[in-house]
């Protein structure tokens, strides 16, 4: 293969701007160049990882063995179906800039999700949401590789499994190469407004556009938009999920936190029903109750100063460093409440 690199540095394509080096690195900008490099690695037995945006990854200092394909394929093509428009969009193009467009072309459906880093290829991964909606409400079709038989297939919803900031690729990691992904808009459809804090921000008449931007004003506020002039956006977003607990383990969280006289009522704590039998708790709350406050540092990592879930990379520091106080908060919180905090961004060539 002619464009592979080695000992590529993967620090400058995360957002964290940490890690190592990848042993074999290739930039693939066709989908035939992704194939041909996955039959590459089975014939040279080289284990391979995937790499995006690198906005909800974490790279170990070691580096990671074996070749990281980085998926840079770009490319649109609008469909009318019925009442809808079927978008495909390649892997690789840019999730802030696709939003943008699909906004501009008046397409309903994806406007709570503008200002998420990263591409296209990586939303089904962790079935990407913020402010009320999710990419799983207007995916449609996810065309794959399968790696384990170098086979193309087409994905549909139910295959994948979507849930919480999760999905059947995110369980498998390793077996699936995301090529494109189908999206069923709506044209001139209203914008979706079922988040409080976005409610309450939308002017009176609101549209696609007028919600987009409120949606960025928002995130810029709590440095949720990469921004070279915020050091609280060096990070991988919300580095832990918000727990989704079976109700009795909530209740026993929340009692905890009475005892401990974090709060003097249960009803205090934040929580919202999942279904009938499970409970959701916000892990930046847990956090912050904790003892961790925002702005918490450790050397050259710490918290977002706006934002609890977000662990932020000072510059200088090394992956060791991030995960031992992503390990301090998760032993703090399981102290305190009870609950095991779930890590959100993958570790590249570990997970
Ligand atoms: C400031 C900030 C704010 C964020 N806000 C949000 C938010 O509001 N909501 C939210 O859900 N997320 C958020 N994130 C997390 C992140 O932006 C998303 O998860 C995004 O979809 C990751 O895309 P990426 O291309 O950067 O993926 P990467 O970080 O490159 O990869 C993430 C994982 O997906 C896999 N992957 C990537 N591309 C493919 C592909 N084509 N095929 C198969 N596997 C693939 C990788 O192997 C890796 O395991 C935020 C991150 C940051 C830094």
């Amino acid at each position: 293969m002619d464009d592979l690199r080695h000992g590529e540095p993967l620090a400058p394509r995360t957002t964290l701007g940490l890690g190592g080096p990848a042993e074999h690195f290739l930039e693939a900008r066709e989908s035939t160049q992704l194939e041909a490099a996955l039959r590459w690695a089975k014939e040279a037995a080289q284990a391979v990882t995937v790499l995006g945006g690198g906005s909800n990854a974490v790279v170990p200092d070691a580096g990671v063995l074996g070749l990281v394909l980085d998926v840079a394929t770009r490319g649109l093509a609008f469909a009318k179906e019925g009442e809808r428009v079927r978008v495909t969009a390649q892997a690789g193009e840019d999730w802030g800039a696709f939003v943008d467009r699909m906004v501009e072309e008046e397409l309903a459906g994806l406007e709570c999700l503008a200002g998420i880093p990263g591409r296209v290829g990586a939303t089904p991964i962790q079935n990407v949401g913020a402010y009320g909606q999710e990419v799983a409400e207007t995916i449609d079709r996810v065309r794959v590789v399968d790696r384990r038989t170098g086979e193309r297939r087409e994905l549909a919803p139910e295959d994948c499994a979507f849930a919480y900031r999760d999905s059947m690729f995110k369980r498998d990691l390793g077996r699936w190469l995301v090529l494109e992904v189908d999206f069923l808009l709506t044209p001139g459809g209203a914008p979706a407004l079922r988040y409080a804090e976005l409610e309450k921000n939308a002017p009176p008449v609101p549209t696609l556009a007028s919600v987009k931007e409120t949606v960025v004003a928002l995130r810029r506020r709590k440095s949720m938009v990469l921004d070279p002039a915020d050091p609280n956006t060096r990070s991988a977003g919300s580095f832990f999920t918000n727990p989704i607990l079976p109700n009795d383990e909530a209740a026993r969280a929340i009692e905890a936190a009475v005892r401990a006289g974090v709060v003097e009522a249960p009803e205090a704590v934040p929580r919202w029903p999942v279904g009938e039998a499970r409970t959701k708790l916000a892990a930046g709350w847990l956090i912050e109750r904790a003892g961790f406050a925002k702005g918490t540092r450790r050397g050259a990592v710490g918290l977002s100063t706006k934002h609890a879930l977000a662990l932020v990379h000072h510059g200088g520091g090394t992956t060791a460093e991030l995960l031992a106080f992503a390990e301090e908060i998760v032993a703090g919180v399981r102290a305190r409440f009870g609950v095991t905090l779930e890590r959100e961004p993958r570790l590249l060539g570990v997970d």
